[in-house]
Protein backbone atom coordinates (compact mmCIF):
# COMPACT_ATOMS: atom_id res chain seq x y z
CA UNK A 1 0.00 0.00 0.00
CA UNK A 2 1.62 3.83 -1.20
CA UNK A 3 1.37 6.54 1.56
CA UNK A 4 -0.74 8.33 -1.60
CA UNK A 5 -3.54 5.90 -3.39
CA UNK A 6 -5.09 7.58 -6.64
CA UNK A 7 -7.95 5.44 -7.35
CA UNK A 8 -9.80 5.37 -10.50
CA UNK A 9 -9.91 9.04 -11.07
CA UNK A 10 -12.16 9.85 -13.83
CA UNK A 11 -12.88 13.86 -15.29
CA UNK A 12 -14.36 14.95 -17.73
CA UNK A 13 -14.64 19.08 -19.01
CA UNK A 14 -18.14 19.32 -20.97
CA UNK A 15 -18.02 16.08 -22.90
CA UNK A 16 -14.42 15.53 -23.13
CA UNK A 17 -12.80 12.54 -20.78
CA UNK A 18 -9.99 14.75 -20.08
CA UNK A 19 -9.11 11.49 -17.19
CA UNK A 20 -9.88 7.90 -17.78
CA UNK A 21 -9.79 5.56 -14.82
CA UNK A 22 -6.13 6.79 -13.72
CA UNK A 23 -4.92 4.70 -10.75
CA UNK A 24 -1.35 4.57 -9.10
CA UNK A 25 -0.08 4.98 -5.49
CA UNK A 26 3.10 6.29 -4.19
CA UNK A 27 5.06 5.56 -1.30
CA UNK A 28 6.30 7.25 1.75
CA UNK A 29 9.45 9.10 0.36
CA UNK A 30 8.83 8.46 -3.19
CA UNK A 31 9.84 10.87 -5.51
CA UNK A 32 7.25 9.32 -8.49
CA UNK A 33 7.50 11.70 -11.79
CA UNK A 34 3.83 11.92 -13.98
CA UNK A 35 5.65 12.08 -17.76
CA UNK A 36 4.07 12.89 -20.93
CA UNK A 37 2.92 15.23 -23.49
CA UNK A 38 1.06 18.34 -23.16
CA UNK A 39 -2.51 17.93 -22.78
CA UNK A 40 -2.48 14.48 -21.77
CA UNK A 41 -3.53 15.83 -18.26
CA UNK A 42 -1.39 15.87 -15.58
CA UNK A 43 -1.93 19.30 -14.19
CA UNK A 44 -5.64 17.95 -14.11
CA UNK A 45 -4.31 15.32 -12.19
CA UNK A 46 -2.08 17.54 -9.70
CA UNK A 47 -5.01 20.03 -9.08
CA UNK A 48 -7.10 16.67 -8.32
CA UNK A 49 -4.74 16.01 -5.45
CA UNK A 50 -4.55 19.23 -4.01
CA UNK A 51 -8.15 19.81 -3.91
CA UNK A 52 -8.45 22.84 -6.15
CA UNK A 53 -10.41 20.98 -8.55
CA UNK A 54 -13.20 17.84 -8.30
CA UNK A 55 -12.75 14.10 -10.04
CA UNK A 56 -16.05 13.20 -11.28
CA UNK A 57 -15.15 9.61 -9.99
CA UNK A 58 -12.33 7.93 -8.04
CA UNK A 59 -10.87 8.34 -5.27
CA UNK A 60 -7.54 9.98 -3.32
CA UNK A 61 -6.39 8.21 0.00
CA UNK A 62 -3.39 9.76 1.60
CA UNK A 63 -1.97 8.29 4.73
CA UNK A 64 -5.05 6.18 4.66
CA UNK A 65 -7.18 9.03 4.76
CA UNK A 66 -9.96 9.61 2.42
CA UNK A 67 -9.59 13.35 1.19
CA UNK A 68 -11.15 13.05 -2.04
CA UNK A 69 -13.80 15.99 -0.82
CA UNK A 70 -11.58 17.82 1.91
CA UNK A 71 -11.21 21.38 0.72
CA UNK A 72 -7.76 22.33 -0.48
CA UNK A 73 -6.43 24.22 2.60
CA UNK A 74 -7.45 20.98 4.75
CA UNK A 75 -5.13 19.14 3.10
CA UNK A 76 -1.50 20.17 4.13
CA UNK A 77 -0.02 19.89 0.60
CA UNK A 78 3.39 21.81 -0.88
CA UNK A 79 2.64 22.60 -4.57
CA UNK A 80 4.06 24.51 -7.22
CA UNK A 81 1.65 25.04 -9.73
CA UNK A 82 2.97 25.56 -13.25
CA UNK A 83 1.52 29.20 -13.35
CA UNK A 84 3.74 29.41 -9.77
CA UNK A 85 0.09 30.81 -8.14
CA UNK A 86 1.54 33.61 -6.32
CA UNK A 87 -0.27 36.65 -4.51
CA UNK A 88 1.05 39.34 -7.04
CA UNK A 89 0.90 41.94 -5.06
CA UNK A 90 2.61 40.56 -2.21
CA UNK A 91 6.86 40.80 -1.26
CA UNK A 92 8.38 37.48 -1.69
CA UNK A 93 8.40 37.38 2.33
CA UNK A 94 4.68 37.58 2.18
CA UNK A 95 4.14 34.84 -0.46
CA UNK A 96 6.69 32.18 1.30
CA UNK A 97 4.98 33.58 4.88
CA UNK A 98 1.67 32.66 3.97
CA UNK A 99 0.85 28.83 3.72
CA UNK A 100 2.96 28.81 6.62
CA UNK A 101 0.66 31.64 9.22
CA UNK A 102 -2.67 29.82 7.33
CA UNK A 103 -1.19 26.51 9.35
CA UNK A 104 -0.47 28.21 12.36
CA UNK A 105 3.67 28.38 12.49
CA UNK A 106 5.11 30.72 15.63
CA UNK A 107 5.76 34.08 14.36
CA UNK A 108 9.93 33.31 15.15
CA UNK A 109 9.38 29.65 13.17
CA UNK A 110 7.94 31.79 9.97
CA UNK A 111 10.48 33.97 9.94
CA UNK A 112 13.15 31.20 10.12
CA UNK A 113 11.72 29.35 7.62
CA UNK A 114 11.35 32.19 5.29
CA UNK A 115 14.96 33.20 5.59
CA UNK A 116 16.24 29.46 5.01
CA UNK A 117 14.08 29.29 1.83
CA UNK A 118 14.84 32.34 0.33
CA UNK A 119 18.83 31.60 0.99
CA UNK A 120 18.10 28.39 -0.32
CA UNK A 121 16.66 29.27 -3.51
CA UNK A 122 18.98 32.33 -3.92
CA UNK A 123 15.95 34.96 -3.32
CA UNK A 124 17.86 36.94 -0.50
CA UNK A 125 18.15 40.04 -2.22
CA UNK A 126 14.88 39.66 -3.72
CA UNK A 127 13.15 39.24 0.02
CA UNK A 128 11.06 42.79 -0.52
CA UNK A 129 10.49 42.90 -3.79
CA UNK A 130 6.80 42.50 -4.95
CA UNK A 131 6.33 39.47 -6.85
CA UNK A 132 4.62 41.46 -10.33
CA UNK A 133 8.10 43.44 -10.17
CA UNK A 134 9.97 39.34 -10.53
CA UNK A 135 11.27 37.68 -14.14
CA UNK A 136 9.56 34.82 -14.68
CA UNK A 137 12.42 32.12 -13.31
CA UNK A 138 12.36 34.21 -9.91
CA UNK A 139 8.61 34.32 -9.60
CA UNK A 140 9.11 29.91 -10.44
CA UNK A 141 12.25 30.20 -7.70
CA UNK A 142 9.72 32.03 -4.84
CA UNK A 143 6.90 29.39 -5.52
CA UNK A 144 10.04 26.72 -5.00
CA UNK A 145 10.45 28.50 -1.76
CA UNK A 146 7.17 28.69 -0.60
CA UNK A 147 6.47 25.06 -1.21
CA UNK A 148 9.77 23.72 0.09
CA UNK A 149 9.28 26.34 3.67
CA UNK A 150 6.56 24.20 4.99
CA UNK A 151 6.33 20.60 6.56
CA UNK A 152 3.49 19.17 3.98
CA UNK A 153 1.94 15.10 4.39
CA UNK A 154 2.95 15.90 0.36
CA UNK A 155 4.67 17.48 -2.31
CA UNK A 156 3.13 18.67 -5.79
CA UNK A 157 5.35 19.95 -8.24
CA UNK A 158 3.57 21.13 -11.63
CA UNK A 159 6.67 21.92 -14.06
CA UNK A 160 8.25 24.36 -11.23
CA UNK A 161 11.77 24.29 -13.08
CA UNK A 162 10.61 24.47 -16.61
CA UNK A 163 11.24 28.54 -16.44
CA UNK A 164 14.42 28.57 -15.40
CA UNK A 165 17.70 28.39 -17.09
CA UNK A 166 20.18 25.46 -17.38
CA UNK A 167 23.02 26.42 -14.26
CA UNK A 168 19.50 27.39 -12.17
CA UNK A 169 17.43 24.25 -12.90
CA UNK A 170 20.38 21.89 -11.18
CA UNK A 171 20.44 24.03 -8.71
CA UNK A 172 16.70 24.12 -8.24
CA UNK A 173 16.44 20.55 -9.34
CA UNK A 174 18.83 19.58 -6.42
CA UNK A 175 16.96 21.25 -4.12
CA UNK A 176 13.57 19.76 -4.88
CA UNK A 177 15.43 16.84 -4.22
CA UNK A 178 17.16 17.72 -0.96
CA UNK A 179 14.14 18.82 0.80
CA UNK A 180 12.21 16.01 -0.60
CA UNK A 181 14.79 13.29 1.04
CA UNK A 182 14.62 15.51 4.25
CA UNK A 183 11.06 15.63 4.73
CA UNK A 184 10.68 11.74 3.35
CA UNK A 185 7.00 12.56 1.98
CA UNK A 186 4.93 11.30 -1.06
CA UNK A 187 6.45 13.34 -4.45
CA UNK A 188 4.59 13.94 -7.66
CA UNK A 189 6.44 15.86 -10.15
CA UNK A 190 5.01 16.69 -13.18
CA UNK A 191 7.25 17.23 -16.34
CA UNK A 192 7.24 16.52 -20.10
CA UNK A 193 11.16 16.51 -20.16
CA UNK A 194 12.01 13.14 -20.17
CA UNK A 195 15.86 13.24 -19.18
CA UNK A 196 14.72 15.34 -16.51
CA UNK A 197 12.51 12.83 -15.77
CA UNK A 198 14.83 9.55 -16.29
CA UNK A 199 17.35 11.73 -13.64
CA UNK A 200 15.21 12.41 -10.63
CA UNK A 201 12.84 9.72 -10.70
CA UNK A 202 12.12 6.73 -8.13
CA UNK A 203 9.14 5.72 -10.63
CA UNK A 204 7.71 7.02 -13.60
CA UNK A 205 4.23 6.97 -14.97
CA UNK A 206 3.32 8.00 -18.22
CA UNK A 207 0.02 9.79 -19.18
CA UNK A 208 -1.15 10.73 -22.71
CA UNK A 209 -4.82 11.22 -23.92
CA UNK A 210 -5.70 10.93 -20.01
CA UNK A 211 -4.80 7.96 -19.55
CA UNK A 212 -2.07 6.10 -17.80
CA UNK A 213 -0.11 4.28 -20.41
CA UNK A 214 2.51 2.65 -17.69
CA UNK A 215 4.36 3.17 -14.20
CA UNK A 216 7.73 1.60 -13.95
CA UNK A 217 11.18 2.82 -13.00
CA UNK A 218 13.64 4.47 -16.05
CA UNK A 219 14.89 1.17 -16.71
CA UNK A 220 11.59 -0.75 -16.95
CA UNK A 221 9.89 1.59 -19.06
CA UNK A 222 13.06 1.79 -21.42
CA UNK A 223 13.76 -1.50 -21.39
CA UNK A 224 9.96 -3.48 -21.40
CA UNK A 225 7.71 -0.66 -22.85
CA UNK A 226 4.04 -1.27 -22.70
CA UNK A 227 2.53 -0.47 -25.55
CA UNK A 228 3.91 1.37 -28.81
CA UNK A 229 3.58 4.87 -27.09
CA UNK A 230 5.70 4.61 -24.79
CA UNK A 231 8.09 3.13 -27.12
CA UNK A 232 7.87 6.06 -29.44
CA UNK A 233 8.00 8.15 -26.74
CA UNK A 234 10.74 7.66 -24.58
CA UNK A 235 14.38 7.66 -25.73
CA UNK A 236 16.12 10.10 -28.05
CA UNK A 237 15.98 8.80 -30.82
CA UNK A 238 13.05 6.83 -29.52
CA UNK A 239 12.84 3.21 -30.16
CA UNK A 240 12.75 1.74 -33.71
CA UNK A 241 9.00 0.71 -34.87
CA UNK A 242 9.34 -2.00 -37.73
CA UNK A 243 5.70 -3.54 -38.51
CA UNK A 244 6.70 -6.97 -40.22
CA UNK A 245 5.57 -10.22 -41.10
CA UNK A 246 5.87 -13.10 -38.54
CA UNK A 247 6.36 -16.28 -39.63
CA UNK A 248 7.90 -19.38 -38.42
CA UNK A 249 10.31 -21.22 -40.86
CA UNK A 250 12.39 -24.51 -39.76
CA UNK A 251 12.03 -24.19 -36.12
CA UNK A 252 12.60 -20.56 -35.50
CA UNK A 253 10.34 -17.18 -35.66
CA UNK A 254 11.24 -14.66 -38.26
CA UNK A 255 10.10 -10.63 -38.54
CA UNK A 256 9.97 -10.48 -42.32
CA UNK A 257 10.53 -6.39 -42.73
CA UNK A 258 11.03 -5.94 -46.46
CA UNK A 259 11.64 -8.37 -49.32
CA UNK A 260 15.11 -8.68 -48.22
CA UNK A 261 15.28 -8.01 -45.05
CA UNK A 262 14.29 -10.62 -42.04
CA UNK A 263 15.32 -10.27 -38.66
CA UNK A 264 15.64 -13.61 -36.71
CA UNK A 265 13.70 -13.59 -33.16
CA UNK A 266 15.75 -15.58 -30.42
CA UNK A 267 14.06 -18.46 -29.16
CA UNK A 268 13.06 -16.45 -25.94
CA UNK A 269 10.39 -15.60 -28.23
CA UNK A 270 8.73 -18.97 -28.58
CA UNK A 271 6.79 -18.99 -25.75
CA UNK A 272 4.84 -16.14 -26.16
CA UNK A 273 4.59 -16.33 -29.91
CA UNK A 274 3.20 -19.77 -29.69
CA UNK A 275 -0.15 -18.39 -28.93
CA UNK A 276 -0.20 -15.73 -30.58
CA UNK A 277 -2.23 -16.00 -33.89
CA UNK A 278 -2.07 -13.00 -36.02
CA UNK A 279 0.26 -12.60 -39.49
CA UNK A 280 1.48 -9.31 -38.65
CA UNK A 281 3.41 -7.45 -35.64
CA UNK A 282 5.73 -4.32 -34.15
CA UNK A 283 9.52 -5.16 -33.95
CA UNK A 284 10.66 -2.72 -31.61
CA UNK A 285 14.58 -2.11 -31.86
CA UNK A 286 16.18 0.32 -29.12
CA UNK A 287 18.81 2.43 -31.11
CA UNK A 288 21.60 1.36 -28.68
CA UNK A 289 20.86 -2.48 -29.56
CA UNK A 290 22.72 -1.90 -32.92
CA UNK A 291 26.25 -3.00 -32.40
CA UNK A 292 29.00 -0.15 -33.75
CA UNK A 293 29.97 -0.81 -37.22
CA UNK A 294 33.49 -2.00 -36.68
CA UNK A 295 32.20 -4.94 -34.80
CA UNK A 296 30.09 -6.22 -36.99
CA UNK A 297 31.71 -9.79 -37.10
CA UNK A 298 30.78 -9.98 -33.87
CA UNK A 299 26.88 -9.90 -34.27
CA UNK A 300 26.47 -13.31 -33.05
CA UNK A 301 27.79 -12.61 -29.73
CA UNK A 302 24.07 -13.67 -28.73
CA UNK A 303 23.80 -16.80 -30.79
CA UNK A 304 21.29 -15.02 -33.38
CA UNK A 305 23.40 -13.31 -35.69
CA UNK A 306 21.44 -10.36 -37.54
CA UNK A 307 22.34 -8.17 -39.30
CA UNK A 308 20.22 -4.71 -40.82
CA UNK A 309 22.01 -3.11 -44.43
CA UNK A 310 20.97 0.13 -45.20
CA UNK A 311 22.53 3.31 -46.45
CA UNK A 312 23.47 6.27 -43.76
CA UNK A 313 20.78 9.27 -44.23
CA UNK A 314 22.26 11.06 -41.55
CA UNK A 315 24.85 11.42 -38.74
CA UNK A 316 24.45 13.41 -35.20
CA UNK A 317 27.62 13.33 -33.22
CA UNK A 318 27.27 14.16 -29.71
CA UNK A 319 29.37 13.77 -26.74
CA UNK A 320 30.44 10.35 -26.09
CA UNK A 321 28.04 8.12 -28.77
CA UNK A 322 26.91 9.08 -32.76
CA UNK A 323 23.17 8.95 -33.37
CA UNK A 324 23.27 7.57 -37.19
CA UNK A 325 19.77 7.49 -39.35
CA UNK A 326 19.82 4.82 -42.05
CA UNK A 327 17.88 4.06 -44.51
CA UNK A 328 16.57 0.26 -45.62
CA UNK A 329 14.47 -0.59 -48.18
CA UNK A 330 11.26 0.67 -49.04
CA UNK A 331 12.09 4.01 -47.32
CA UNK A 332 12.02 2.46 -43.35
CA UNK A 333 14.19 4.66 -41.43
CA UNK A 334 16.05 3.21 -38.30
CA UNK A 335 17.82 5.49 -36.33
CA UNK A 336 21.46 3.97 -34.05
CA UNK A 337 23.50 5.23 -31.53
CA UNK A 338 26.71 4.01 -31.82
CA UNK A 339 29.46 4.31 -29.04
CA UNK A 340 33.06 5.07 -29.63
CA UNK A 341 33.03 4.79 -33.42
CA UNK A 342 34.61 7.48 -35.62
CA UNK A 343 31.85 9.16 -37.42
CA UNK A 344 34.00 10.40 -40.33
CA UNK A 345 33.69 7.15 -40.96
CA UNK A 346 30.22 7.19 -41.50
CA UNK A 347 30.06 9.02 -44.57
CA UNK A 348 26.26 10.02 -45.89
CA UNK A 349 25.25 7.94 -48.47
CA UNK A 350 27.54 5.14 -47.87
CA UNK A 351 26.13 1.71 -47.06
CA UNK A 352 26.38 0.53 -43.59
CA UNK A 353 25.87 -2.81 -42.71
CA UNK A 354 25.48 -3.70 -38.44
CA UNK A 355 24.60 -5.99 -36.11
CA UNK A 356 21.88 -6.49 -33.47
CA UNK A 357 21.34 -7.35 -30.15
CA UNK A 358 18.39 -9.62 -30.48
CA UNK A 359 18.25 -9.80 -26.75
CA UNK A 360 16.74 -6.49 -26.48
CA UNK A 361 13.70 -6.64 -28.94
CA UNK A 362 10.78 -5.72 -27.83
CA UNK A 363 7.12 -7.28 -29.97
CA UNK A 364 4.00 -5.64 -30.04
CA UNK A 365 0.54 -6.48 -31.20
CA UNK A 366 0.03 -3.78 -34.40
CA UNK A 367 -3.99 -4.14 -33.36
CA UNK A 368 -3.85 -3.32 -29.91
CA UNK A 369 -0.95 -1.70 -29.88
CA UNK A 370 0.24 -3.64 -26.74
CA UNK A 371 3.45 -5.45 -26.61
CA UNK A 372 3.86 -9.05 -26.81
P1 LIG B 1 -1.12 18.59 -19.20
O1 LIG B 1 -0.83 19.18 -17.86
O2 LIG B 1 -0.73 17.15 -19.31
O3 LIG B 1 -0.56 19.41 -20.31
P2 LIG B 1 -3.87 19.32 -18.59
O4 LIG B 1 -4.24 18.49 -17.41
O5 LIG B 1 -3.51 20.73 -18.33
O6 LIG B 1 -2.71 18.58 -19.41
O7 LIG B 1 -5.06 19.32 -19.64
C1 LIG B 1 -5.64 18.14 -20.11
C2 LIG B 1 -6.74 18.51 -21.09
O8 LIG B 1 -7.81 19.12 -20.40
C3 LIG B 1 -6.30 19.51 -22.14
O9 LIG B 1 -6.87 19.16 -23.36
C4 LIG B 1 -6.83 20.82 -21.63
O10 LIG B 1 -7.10 21.69 -22.69
C5 LIG B 1 -8.10 20.39 -20.94
N1 LIG B 1 -8.47 21.27 -19.81
C6 LIG B 1 -7.71 21.52 -18.74
N2 LIG B 1 -8.36 22.34 -17.87
C7 LIG B 1 -9.57 22.62 -18.43
C8 LIG B 1 -10.70 23.40 -18.04
N3 LIG B 1 -10.71 24.06 -16.86
N4 LIG B 1 -11.75 23.43 -18.89
C9 LIG B 1 -11.75 22.75 -20.05
N5 LIG B 1 -10.71 22.00 -20.48
C10 LIG B 1 -9.64 21.92 -19.69
MG1 LIG C 1 0.30 20.87 -17.40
Amino acid sequence: MGLLEVKQLTKKFGDRAVLDNVSFTVDDGEFFVLLGPSGGGKSTILKILCGIESADAGSVILAGKDITRSAPRDRNVGMVFQDYGLYPHMNVTENIAYGLEARNYPKDEVTKRVKDAAERLGLTPLIDRVIVDLSGGEQQRVALARALAKDADMYLFDEPISNLDPKLRAQARRDILMVHRAKKKPTVYVTHDQNEALAISDRIAIIAGGRLQQVGTADELLRKPANVFVAGFLGAPAMNLLPGELKFDSGEYRVNITNSLSIRLPAQWDETLKDYNKPRVILGIPPAAFLAPDVVSEADLHGVPNHIEGEVDFVEPLVSEVVVSFKLQNNFFVSAIFQGVDETALEMGSKLQVGVDSNQFCLFDPDTEQAL
